[in-house]
């Protein structure tokens, strides 16, 4: 019946849902062009596809269309709690896309977005215009790459080079890219830069394999190492934590191949390191468990504030393994811990 499903699935965008007002654009027209062979279809307003009532996001996700729109109102919002903040007072996200072409079993957009397609936005110049009024009242932190994965389709849209753009005509603005990709490409088309901060997320293959579409610990270590050797700001985020069986083996293992890949000295140039163990907010949860049977996401969590969480000894003791295996590399300084901020 899987394969049954799989053959009869279309091919991720081969139907591409543009906005009438975008039609005519020259961004969306260069997108459109890469597909040629796609199905292209106007709607109104993204949410006449994106929000209808029950979807199946899982189908959806295997099958992704894409969507081109135009994102109005507030474009750029103050960090969640359960963000890590890294000691920056003004630490905002921005949502330039909404989905992610990586399909991890654990993520919360499944929970936090009606449909399995991906939505981006096209009008990046309002949102350098809201960035540019913010940094006329203080300096910025700015994730660009929070509810997505922008760098897996910067071929696309280019976004990470314009945000990186930002950050020269700026000096009081500083990025955080996070990524699971093995994005050296990108690294080597781009400076590398203080105020530019490459966070990957590493799993052990334990945890990768629920990590659906994503690259191996091999290959984002490949990405780390040309980045660090580029002169790029490396953030490594140990960041959800899963409490998959024999969890402790599985990080230490994956701390082995990290050492080995990466070697001491260049650990000892990585920017700074987050750990964080898997948290969800309690609106999400249910909308997750509906969207997917893996065990990942079956745990017995407890609320805890209105997000869902390993309980406290539990998390607490994966957090603390995680920082005693970074700690002959890193110095405590470098080591954040999104508990330690709330
Ligand atoms: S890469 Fe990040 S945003 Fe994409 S599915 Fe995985 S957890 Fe979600």
């Amino acid at each position: 019946m899987l394969s049954l499903k799989k053959n009869l699935l279309a091919e991720p965008f081969s139907h591409i849902y543009v906005e009438r007002e975008l039609v005519g654009d020259r961004r969306t027209q260069e997108i459109l062009h890469r597909f040629a062979h796609a199905r292209v279809i106007e709607i109104g307003h993204y949410k006449d596809v994106f929000c209808r009532p029950r979807q199946h996001t899982a189908l959806q996700h295997a099958s992704q269309a894409l969507i081109l729109a135009r994102k109005t109102g507030s474009l750029i919002y103050p960090g969640s709690p359960v963000c890590q903040n890294f000691g920056n007072h003004h630490f905002y996200y921005t949502s330039l896309c909404m989905n992610c072409v990586f399909d991890c079993q654990y993520c919360y957009l499944r929970g936090m977005y009606p449909s399995g397609h991906l939505v981006l936005f096209m009008n990046l110049e309002d949102y350098i215009a809201e960035l540019e009024t913010l940094l006329l009242e203080h300096p910025v932190y700015l994730c660009i790459s929070y509810d997505t994965e922008l760098c897996a389709l910067e071929n696309l849209h280019g976004y990470v080079h314009a945000f990186a753009r930002e950050t020269e005509r700026h000096e009081n603005l500083t990025i955080e890219v996070r990524t699971k990709t093995s994005c050296t490409q990108l690294l080597r088309s781009l400076p590398g830069s203080s105020r530019v901060i490459f966070a990957f997320t590493l799993s052990p293959e334990e945890v990768i394999r629920y990590e659906k579409k994503t690259p191996s610990l091999q290959a984002r270590l490949e990405a780390v190492r040309e980045g660090l050797d580029l002169g790029h700001t490396i953030r490594l985020c140990f960041d959800p934590m899963i409490h998959v069986p024999e969890w402790r083996k599985a990080y230490s293992r994956m701390m082995e191949t990290i050492v080995k890949e990466l070697g001491e000295e260049r650990l000892r140039h990585v920017f700074d390191f987050s750990i964080g163990s898997f948290r969800i907010s309690q609106d999400y949860l249910r909308a997750l468990r509906k969207s997917t049977d893996s065990a990942v996401v079956q745990y017995p969590f407890v609320n805890v504030d209105g997000f869902y969480q390993y309980p406290p000894e539990t998390a607490e003791e994966m957090e603390n393994t995680m920082t005693g295996l970074l700690l002959p590399y890193a110095g405590r300084d470098r080591i954040f811990r999104w508990r330690e901020q709330i």
